[in-house]
């Protein structure tokens, strides 16, 4: 008789982006003169730049014709995009074999498929608050998790305790999300306990294209990070990928446990269970490389920096307690008035129509915080501090 796999009866049930949905929804068929202004979504909302829509529609034409036409591609990724990204990371002085680096749909699929290289039997260090899919990835698995406290005290960046043993550890800066990066000498921190632990940090640097004030945008800036770190980026908030999928991981040559590599694992692991991300993709992919592409996406972003800059201007005059805003497309506020998440939520919604995300939703430390997001328009985000103001200042 068939088993399943019952570590899935584990899993909490989410209903954080579902529950937002409807209250909405309810609020908007009984106040339909009232519409809502939406500071929640993780989405982007800016088309992709032109010259990413240049080269897709120059790899369809390449489709279209017998002497260009591309069938199955390399599992791991496009040479031309792994060199792309290379020279992304040589500017930033890291230096990367193009076979550290593997081309995927995502960042999200990574992280649940890099958990194919490791033993059930590891014990799973995460924050608290965090992005959810490393704790349900995990638990579907059936991995021991313990979590690391982020919370006000220290800044929503926790640090490293000695004490207690991990052996795979996730760390996601510029967070989801608490909008927090860790310094370099933090990450420091961090690469010398996993040595020491022989552990692995998972390091997500999906928001990596926010950091703005010289901060750390990837872990291999740490010394002796390949010794201990996979990284997971993406093009999502990058360049405005979500909706087309493409990301990469970088696993590192020198990453060895066991005598086990873990970059060969990954191949191994790809190459069987992946056939490659569209061509058209990874050539729209590798065009946000390009000077023209890197001039179009700045602009882009500079407009949701933009954006966040005056989410967090405006909680500064309101004097509520706030990370993130900086380096980071996400404020993380602190209710006012002792309010639950959800009563903030609520608050918010009837005052004043505006919709963010209730923290408690990311872990138990969310409790009694809150996550605007810079990815609406700069219309609706103006507009809604304009309300906060008026609400929060009363
Ligand atoms: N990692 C973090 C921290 C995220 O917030 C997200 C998306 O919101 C992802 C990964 C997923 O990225 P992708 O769109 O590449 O799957």
């Amino acid at each position: 008789m068939l088993k399943p796999n019952l570590c899935y009866q584990n899993l909490a049930e989410s209903y954080l982006f579902s529950t937002v949905a409807k209250k909405v929804s309810a609020y908007q068929a009984a106040n339909p003169d009232k519409p809502v202004l939406r500071l929640g979504i993780g989405d982007v909302t800016l088309p992709l730049a032109p010259a990413v829509i240049e080269a897709m529609h120059g790899a369809v034409d390449e489709m279209s014709k017998k002497e260009t036409f591309k069938g199955y591609g390399p599992e791991q990724g496009y040479p031309f995009l792994k060199e792309s990204i290379r020279g992304y990371y040589a500017r930033r002085g890291v230096a990367l074999e193009s076979d550290e680096i593997f081309i995927s749909d995502g960042a999200k699929s990574d992280c649940g498929n890099i958990l194919d290289l490791f033993d059930k039997d590891n014990v799973v260090l995460v924050p608290d608050p965090v992005y959810p899919v490393y704790v349900d990835t995990n638990t579907m698995a059936g991995r021991k998790i313990i979590y690391a406290s982020a919370n006000k005290e220290n800044g929503f960046l926790p640090m490293p305790d000695a004490s207690v043993d991990a052996d795979i550890i996730y760390i996601c800066s510029p967070n989801n999300p608490t909008g927090a990066s860790y310094s370099k000498a933090q990450l420091e921190k961090w690469v010398e306990y996993a040595l020491k632990k022989n552990a692995v940090i998972l390091y997500d640097a999906a928001y990596e294209c926010f950091v703005t004030d010289g901060a750390v945008r990837s872990i291999y800036e740490i010394e002796n990070a390949k010794k201990c770190a996979i990284e997971l980026c993406s093009f999502s908030k990058t360049a405005g990928f979500t909706g087309t999928r493409c990301g990469y991981t970088v696993v590192p040559e020198a990453l060895e446990f066991s005598g086990m590599s873990l970059r060969k694992m990954w191949l191994r692991r790809q190459t069987t269970k992946f056939n490659g991300v569209s061509y058209i993709v990874q050539k729209g992919a590798a065009a946000v490389f390009t000077p023209e592409g890197e001039k179009q996406i700045a602009e882009n972003l500079a407009y949701y920096r933009e954006n966040a800059k005056i989410i967090a201007d405006c909680m500064d005059e309101c004097g509520v307690f706030y990370t993130g805003g900086k380096n980071s497309p996400y404020i993380w506020l602190e209710c006012p008035k002792g309010m639950t998440s959800w009563e903030f939520f609520d608050y918010l919604l009837e005052n004043i129509q505006v919709v963010g995300t209730p923290g408690s939703g990311f872990g138990k430390n969310g409790e009694g915080f809150f996550r605007l997001t810079a990815f609406g328009s700069r219309e609706t985000t103006l507009e809604a501090c304009k309300r906060l103001k008026t609400l929060l200042k009363k």
